[in-house]
């Protein structure tokens, strides 16, 4: 891919993002190899989880959609947890994004958890006791349903522990979060993600990690040899295709699964 800037630079990104999808079943059990799914070509500035709804609609058409469907962060959001079991019988499994308030990242302040959210009278609670004032519905940065709740700045500029709650001066504080059964989702999915029945359940995402390395060293993926969408597109379906001629191959002639690498620091630290 070609990438002058990064994401997170005022640099434009010039470039396409590889969405691979692969059948993760236990070859044991299933007496099915691992294969490429379905496969789509972005601009490298869509974000991930714009492309999950394009995914399951052509994996439906190819009568191939999972149960299950695990996917990275990028791809997860509660809209998506919360729909797609009903909407697609399909149970979405993978992280929500971490908590990145100050309480979340140093240990001190309100999170979001510190505020009782009163949705039928569309009002928060703050640790001290005061109400939000303004409730606002509307779109976050992805363009997903989200409610923006603001305290009064009279009522944050003479609280005594200010301090802990905002960091603006002018301003009362804010929060934003999503629509209730979304955010009930969420933290549900939250709580589960630190246990071991979630992360043994989450474990089989990882071999999508070795299918990418396979695109790159085996088929050049990392840098695209076309300008234009539609032709890197094509390209990306014939790297999936090769993939999954090499995994037949491998299969048919019982080649072993290649092994997840230990690092040397994990191998001194299991030996420990
Ligand atoms: S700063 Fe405002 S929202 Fe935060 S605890 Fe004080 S009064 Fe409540």
């Amino acid at each position: 891919m070609l990438k002058p800037g990064t994401r997170r630079s005022a640099d434009p990104w010039v470039g396409y993002k590889i969405h691979l999808s692969e059948s993760c079943d236990d070859p044991e059990a299933s007496r099915r190899p691992h294969l490429i799914t379905h496969v789509v070509t972005t601009d490298a500035t869509v974000n991930d989880a714009m492309v999950v709804e394009e995914v399951h609609d052509r994996l439906t058409s190819k009568n191939l959609l999972p149960s299950e469907h695990l996917l990275d962060a990028g791809y997860t959001s509660a809209e998506l947890l919360l729909t797609a079991p009903t909407l697609r019988g399909v149970s979405v499994v993978g992280p929500v994004r971490s908590n990145n308030t100050r309480k979340a990242v140093r240990g001190d302040g309100f999170g979001k958890s510190a505020f009782t959210i009163d949705w039928q009278a569309q009002q928060a609670i703050c640790p001290t006791g005061a109400k939000s004032r303004y409730w606002t519905t509307g779109v976050d940065d992805n363009g997903r349903d989200a409610i923006r709740i603001r305290f009064a700045t009279a009522t944050c500029a003479p609280c005594p522990v200010r301090d802990h709650c905002t960091r603006s001066t002018q301003y009362g504080r804010q929060l934003t979060v999503c629509p209730q059964e979304q955010d009930a989702v969420r933290e549900r999915v939250r709580a589960e993600q630190s246990t071991d029945e979630w992360k043994d359940r989450y474990a089989a995402r990882a071999g999508v990690e070795g299918t990418i390395h396979q695109a790159i060293a085996a088929a050049g993926a990392r840098r695209t040899r076309y300008v234009g969408l539609a032709k890197t597109h094509l390209a990306h379906i014939f790297t999936a295709a090769a993939i999954n001629l090499i995994r037949l191959d491998a299969w048919w002639n019982d080649t072993p699964l290649a092994r997840t690498r230990t690092t040397r620091l994990a191998t001194l630290d299991l030996a420990a």
